[in-house]
């Protein structure tokens, strides 16, 4: 990786031991940022980070479940202590416990996919700002769903959960402007990783997914870091409140 963009500054990923959230605390780290790795549990905190380290990465690792306060607010304080500032929030965690149509879902469901996939980001937006308000060119990123402009029948509560968090970046963006906070979220499509199993473990369940996908083929999560890292270098500096949609073209109206 050539491009340096993030010399100098300090990133946090949630949910960042796997998938689409290793991908971009991958990239965020080759272009020079020291990253916070962060997941429930340290078996997979300290692969990551290894892995990474492996990479002469500059990363240190904490376990953070979202929705434990005590965890977020050590996931700030260690990333306080062990880089001295915070300028990157990447907000990547969320959950999907049932698979179903949005008013098929059970109300305890319905509240676990809200309170991780909404509450928790705006917790977390909440609660880095003494840190980002520190920092000489902050930013947010919020892992959205391209469910969020066009919501899937067997992922219903899940998608409008995304659709509420284009909903926040927006909000938040006009919010934070003040401080320089520039807020954004990307949007991606069907991305090989574990939580999209089922949308392409079977032969049959890859060509019915793949025939809704003009470029005719899975995302991949380093499609998703590449874009993270943009978002967060001054390559951005006049973006703010946008949802940027990687996709490979599905449809994304909303
Ligand atoms: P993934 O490959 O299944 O990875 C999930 C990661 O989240 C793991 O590192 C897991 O580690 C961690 N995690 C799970 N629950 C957590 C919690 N409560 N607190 C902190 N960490 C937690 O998932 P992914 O596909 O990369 O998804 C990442 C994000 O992209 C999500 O916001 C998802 O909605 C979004 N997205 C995915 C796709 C797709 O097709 N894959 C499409 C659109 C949007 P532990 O088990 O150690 O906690």
């Amino acid at each position: 990786m050539n491009c340096k963009r993030l010399e100098g500054k300090i990133a946090i990923v949630t949910a960042s031991t796997e998938g689409i959230g290793y991908s971009i605390a991958k990239r965020l780290a080759q272009e020079g940022a020291k990253v916070m790795i962060s997941s429930r549990k340290d078996s997979n905190v300290k692969k990551a980070v290894n892995e990474l380290l492996g990479e002469n990465l500059s990363v240190a690792g904490v376990t953070c479940h979202v929705g434990k306060a005590e965890d977020r607010k050590k996931l700030f304080s260690e990333t306080l202590s062990k880089f001295g500032g915070l300028d990157i929030l990447v907000s990547n965690a969320a959950v999907n416990p049932v698979v179903g149509s949005v008013l098929d879902c059970p109300e305890e469901a319905w509240d676990k996919i809200f309170d991780i996939n909404v509450k928790c980001t705006y917790l977390l937006m909440r609660e880095s700002l003494p840190l980002l308000q520190k920092s000489k060119s902050p930013s947010i990123t919020i892992i959205s769903s391209i469910a969020g402009y066009q919501p899937f029948d067997i992922l219903g509560a899940y998608s409008v959960s995304k659709t509420a968090l284009l909903g926040l970046c927006k909000a938040a963006a006009e919010n934070l402007s003040v401080y320089g906070i520039r807020v954004n979220g990307i949007a991606p499509g069907i991305i090989k990783t574990k939580f999209s199993e089922t949308l392409y473990s079977s032969e049959a369940t890859y060509e019915a997914t793949i025939d809704k996908v003009p470029l005719r083929r899975l995302g991949m999560p380093d499609e998703i870091g590449s874009i993270a890292a943009f978002l967060a270098s001054e390559d951005a500096s006049y973006i703010t409140g946008e949802t940027i949609i990687a996709a490979g073209g599905m449809a994304s109206r909303l």
